[in-house]
């Protein structure tokens, strides 16, 4: 067999893994958006069968001949090739999925849904009590999966990895001591200032339909390809990549709320755009994928944050929405309604946190997962470590655990070392956002004429085309010139609020 033979059968069947996952992910779409109730059962039964399937073939002992065949061939002498990268990315899946043995993936499975439904029913009754038995099982299990995956270090960096290749607690942790002693003070001068924005103002009776309209002309206007697109609702905003030409975003409405379907959607033709932005002649292998999941958290919050609450963009949207939401704004002026778009205050809910106070959340998370998965603090202990952090970095303490350590569903569903993703990638935005700001010139002009192109072209260029070709720092490395540095972050939030609220 020749290498080059074998390669093509590795990308054939790495297309077959690929269009069996685009299946499964189009399913998904459709549950949450358009399915009738009555067909949960059956969807469940396709949904378990297509993971099976996957499972199956992404395992199959043929890939991994295929893949030390390949490995030392000239084939993938050049290590940016993307031959050589879909058989790095390859080998990395490989491994990670046959490495784990089949009855710990399955108790994993089996202990993670029966956790899920203990912890809703935890939350709902505001009883950490009910939830406790099930964590303290998840963490035996994700220290197992965790010794059976090549790791060094700590055992929490393996399960790190799984979500974002590459990032080490010991690289995270100065970049968190960064954002906690630079933004803490940050946020308590901001609750203490004088100057505050009108919230009621975003409060207001802003028609559902008139809401759609505003959010899909939007997110065309952002570049958002429509032909290849769609923007439907559903109860909790996602973005899914069914394939090339085919990726599909959502949002939710709420009449009383300017705010929440606008900013999610901003945040979904974020991950959109990146999707659209990719390689289609990479489709179904890793250089046509985007690259991690931090990656793509940064675009995310580069057009919702960066670009949709700067002031330039409410100069060219602000009139926009004036005349869509006919008589709901005409007694406010841009300058209220950017000050209300940007307001910061400490609160107990992450989901719903503002871009200065985000980032305290996701450490204080950081900090307790690796203590849990490290053995350094038990369940036990879990929700007063929870109070002391919040009290600590956000100045405020939950009432009850329900607002405290049971309010995100991450460990429940054995998602250990995802939130520092969060960061990451905001960190990244603001890297890259400061990066096309020094390549293109001052972006302020361009932004209040609703004129994205030369942004999206910047990021096309520096991050999407490149799928995942280079690990997520070195990425970023060579789009902005600096390795992951919360520097930008940190003074970008610096600039603008001490100037909003005048600090
Ligand atoms: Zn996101």
């Amino acid at each position: 067999m020749t290498a080059q033979t074998a390669y093509d059968e590795l990308i054939r069947r790495a297309g077959e893994v690929a269009l069996l996952s685009s299946c499964e992910a189009l399913l998904g779409w459709d549950e949450v958006t358009y399915m009738p109730r009555g067909g949960t059962e059956h969807r469940a039964r396709q949904m378990a069968y297509l993971a099976g399937l996957q499972h199956e073939r992404s395992t199959d002992p043929r890939l991994g001949e295929l893949l030390a065949e390949l490995e030392g061939s000239p084939l993938v002498a050049d290590l940016l090739a993307p031959a050589a990268v879909n058989v790095r990315e390859l080998r990395r899946s490989y491994d990670r999925l046959t490495r784990v043995p089949r009855p710990l993936v399955e108790e994993l499975a089996r202990t993670t849904t029966f956790a899920e439904t203990a912890w809703e029913d935890a939350r709902h009754a505001a009883a950490y009590a009910l939830f406790r038995p099930w964590l303290e099982k998840i963490l035996a299990l994700k220290r197992s999966e965790a010794n059976c995956l090549a790791y060094t270090g700590e055992a929490y960096d393996a399960l790190l990895q799984e979500h974002e290749p590459g990032a080490t607690s010991q690289n995270l942790a100065p970049l968190f001591a960064t954002l906690q002693r630079e933004l803490t003070p940050l946020v308590r001068a901001i609750a203490a200032a004088p100057r505050q924005p009108d919230l009621s103002l975003l409060e207001r009776c802003y028609p559902l339909d008139r809401q759609r309209y505003f959010c899909t002309q939007t997110a065309a206007l952002l570049g958002f390809d429509f032909r290849r697109g769609r923007l439907d609702t559903a109860a909790h905003p996602f973005c899914s990549a069914i394939g090339p030409g085919d990726c599909r975003i959502t949002t939710r409405y709420r009449l009383l709320d300017f705010g929440q379907a606008f900013f999610a959607t901003l945040h979904e033709v974020g991950h959109a755009l990146y999707e659209q932005g990719v390689d289609p002649e990479h489709a179904g292998t890793p250089m046509g994928e985007a690259n991690s999941v931090a990656i793509h958290e940064s675009q995310s919050r580069l057009w919702e944050n960066l670009v949709g609450r700067s002031r330039p963009f409410w100069e060219h949207f602000f009139p926009l929405a004036s005349r869509v939401f006919v008589g709901v704004l005409d007694d406010v002026t841009v300058d209220e309604f950017y000050f209300a778009v940007n307001r910061v205050a400490p609160s107990l809910n992450r989901i719903r946190a503002d871009d200065v106070t985000y980032n305290l959340h996701i450490l204080l998370r950081f900090e307790l997962e690796r203590a849990l998965i490290a053995g350094n603090l038990s369940p036990a202990e879990l929700p007063a470590a929870w109070h002391e952090a919040y009290q600590r970095n956000l100045g405020i303490v939950p009432s009850n655990d329900a607002e405290g350590c049971l309010q995100d569903g991450h460990w429940a569903s054995g998602m250990f070392g995802y939130f520092p993703t969060y960061t990451l990638g905001t960190l990244y935005a603001a890297q890259l956002f400061e990066a096309a700001c020094r390549d293109l010139g001052d972006l302020g002009p361009a932004l209040g004429r609703g004129d994205f192109a030369g942004l999206l072209g910047w990021l096309r260029e520096k991050v999407h085309r490149h799928g995942s070709r280079y690990a997520a720092d070195r990425l970023i490395e060579l789009a902005t010139g600096s390795l992951p540095d919360a520097g930008p972050l940190v003074e970008g939030l610096r600039r603008k609020y001490t100037e909003l609220y005048a600090l």
